[in-house]
This record gives structure tokens, sequence and C-alpha cells, in this order.
């Protein structure tokens, strides 16, 4: 079958709209009708930084839809459902195993090789294949191919085309919170970097019932809308020095802190600010080889965790229809955060992500 897909071949967010052929749904695939795409930050650096994916590649990790076609041995999902695509996981390693497929063994094949594990490709072209499976999913595209596994079936009165980002970057945040951390009614939380995934960490922050929430970025609008979706604090940190705010504020520190910024200063600032017994989750990074400023001494005698956390430890087939849920009753509500635009304005929209002038960009299809 043939589709509009936008297409990468060089190293840079130029990506043309093409017609590609699309594969038929093998025995545990599905076809998906694209409604929908979020942006997320790794759409933008795998397609700016060589070596991250292979070329030509259709990206999009976000993508919300219906279901056309199942694959034979499909049994979770059927023609005419609503889904919400998220990560792909292998289902069969250790961490698989034990319900924390976002640390997947596979997750360079299953989300980065563009390749299904046989290594064929389930889009093809002109010129020859093109790579596609990008998270399960390249959904920079009219259609998809998806695993049963990465594709999450959502209730039906929800505004599909909202739903897309929480498959990433909304699932991250907030996952980061109600997951990774574990965060209890009256503790307290610092949100280093109001971004997509940073306001739902501040929004789940809230649901879980944190006694203060501290928002820390530098653009101002930003800061005010972290404060409408439930920050208690907000600190401008181009202006102030947020640990010392948090400290004084706290006494001793945060019971959890959360970087998504991957600035340096911001990161030893986010394990500084953390209090006895106290978690800092790192969810961003700016090369493979950043390292991370920690002062033992302080650590030891507060016991503090330092922990990476993808994908906010989610498993997804629970966790996005209960932010699906969140979201319909009101308590999440991130459609705050959202810009659309049409399919043939991806170029703009991924310069708006990159520059930051969009928190949460989404392409109608
Ligand atoms: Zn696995
Ligand atoms: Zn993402």
């Amino acid at each position: 079958m043939n589709m509009r897909a936008a297409v990468l071949r060089e190293h840079s967010l130029r990506m043309p709209i093409e017609c590609v052929a699309v594969d038929e749904p093998r025995a545990h695939e599905v076809l998906v009708r694209v409604v929908a795409t979020g942006i997320c930050h790794t759409d933008i650096k795998v397609a700016q930084v060589p070596g991250l994916s292979p070329r030509p590649i259709v990206l999009g990790h976000e993508g919300a839809g219906v279901v056309e076609k199942v694959g034979a041995n499909v049994t979770k999902l059927a023609p005419g459902d609503h889904v919400v695509m998220t990560f792909d996981s292998c289902g069969a390693c250790p961490t698989c195993a034990v319900g924390k497929p976002s640390y997947c063994h596979e997750v360079a094949a299953v989300c980065f090789s563009g390749k299904r594990l046989d290594g064929s490709t389930t889009l093809s072209g002109d010129g020859g294949a093109i790579h596609g499976n990008f998270f399960g999913q390249s959904s920079f595209a009219t259609h998809a191919i998806a695993n049963e596994r990465n594709a999450i079936k959502v209730r039906k009165d929800a505004p599909l085309e909202l739903l897309g980002p929480l498959g990433c970057g909304l699932q991250t945040g907030s996952g980061a919170v109600l997951n990774s951390l574990g965060l209890r009614a009256g503790q307290t939380i610092a949100v280093f970097g109001v971004g997509a995934v940073g306001l739902a960490a501040v929004m789940a922050a809230r649901i879980a019932g944190a006694s203060r929430i501290f928002a820390i970025d530098v653009v101002p609008e930003r800061l005010a809308l972290a404060r409408e979706l439930g920050a208690t604090h907000v600190i401008d940190g181009g202006k102030s020095d947020a640990l010392r705010e948090i400290l004084a504020a706290t006494g001793t520190g945060v019971d959890h802190a959360l970087d998504t910024t991957a600035n340096d200063k911001c990161i030893e600032q986010a394990i500084d600010c953390v209090g006895p017994l106290g978690t800092c989750g790192l969810i961003a990074n700016k090369s493979p080889a950043q390292t991370a400023p920690v002062k033992i001494l302080g650590s030891m005698l507060r016991g503090r965790t330092i922990r990476g956390i993808v994908q906010g430890d989610s498993v997804p087939d629970i966790f996005i229809p209960r932010l699906v849920d969140f979201f319909m009753d009101g308590r999440f509500p991130f459609d705050r955060l959202v810009k659309f635009y049409p399919f043939e304005q991806i170029a703009e929209a991924l310069r708006d992500a990159d520059s930051g002038v969009a928190i949460k960009p989404i392409l109608r299809m």
C-alpha cells in the first residue's frame, strides 16, 4: 500500500514528504492509520546527529491512530481500535520479563535500527528500502506498522489527535514521578526544566499529592505555565540560585529531584538539592560522554540515590490508559502544552520544537 511519509536522507531537519510503500502487517504487527503524531527531542537529535540511526529513515515516535489491519497472531487489538504508539521492546529479555520494558536489552535493535529483528524493512520507495520501525512505529507518516506490544489501546471517547505524546515525552515525565521516583503524598520535588517532560512531571507530582513542587527554568512563560499546572514555587534559574532557594524553603532539601535539561549546572543542582534518603532522577543527556558532578560525601551522608530513568519506567499497556483517564478527569491537562501543525508544515514544526517556540508540537495527518 502507498502512503505519504516524511523521509530523512541526510543529517538535518529536512524531511520532505514522499510517496512510500508500506508493508502488510506480519504475524505480531498492526497497520495503523496515523491521525496525529507528536514531535519529541529524540526525533530532532536522531535527525541531526550521525550514527544514531541509518538513512533513509522515517522518524516519529509519538503516533496516535486507528488500527486498520492486524497480523495473523495479533490478539490484543482489532481493526477500529484507537491506539497510542509507544517505544518498542522485545518482550523476551530479562528486563522485559520483570516488567521494565523501557530498559529492554534489545532497545538499539527494536527502536533505532530502522528494521525488523529479521533485518527486513517495513517501508520502501523509488530508490529501494527505506528504514521504518523507528521506536517500532515511524509515525511521521500517514500510516505506520507497529508491533502489537507497542500499540496501546485507548478509550474511544478521548480526543485521539491529542494523545500521541503520551507515548513518549509525557509518559517520561509523569512516569518518572509516579513510577520511578514513587512520589508519595506530602513529599517534595524539584523539577529542573519545564518543557513537555518537566511539565508532565509537575502535573504528575500534583496528582500524587506533593506538598511542594519546585519548577526551575529560564523561560518566564514556561514558569508561569508550570505554576498554573501545579508548581508551588517557580525559580528563574537565570536570575537566582535555585539550590539556595530550594534549601532555604525546605531546610534539608527535597525528597525528589528530576533533571530534564541535560545542562551541567542544573544536573549539579538537582543532585545537591536532594535531602536525606531522597532520589535524583536523570532523564536527559547531551551526549553519551556527558558525566555528572556528584559530591560523594554529601551524597553518602544523606543516603542519596542518583538514578537514570527511561520512559518513566512505564508499562505502557497499564500506564498510558491511566494517563488518558487522568486527562479525561481534568487532572492531567497536557492539552495546555500542545501546538498543532498540518503534516505539510513538518519543517516548521521541527524548527519550533528545536528552538522551543512550541512546547509540544503535534502534526495532524
Ligand atoms: Zn526486552
Ligand atoms: Zn521521545
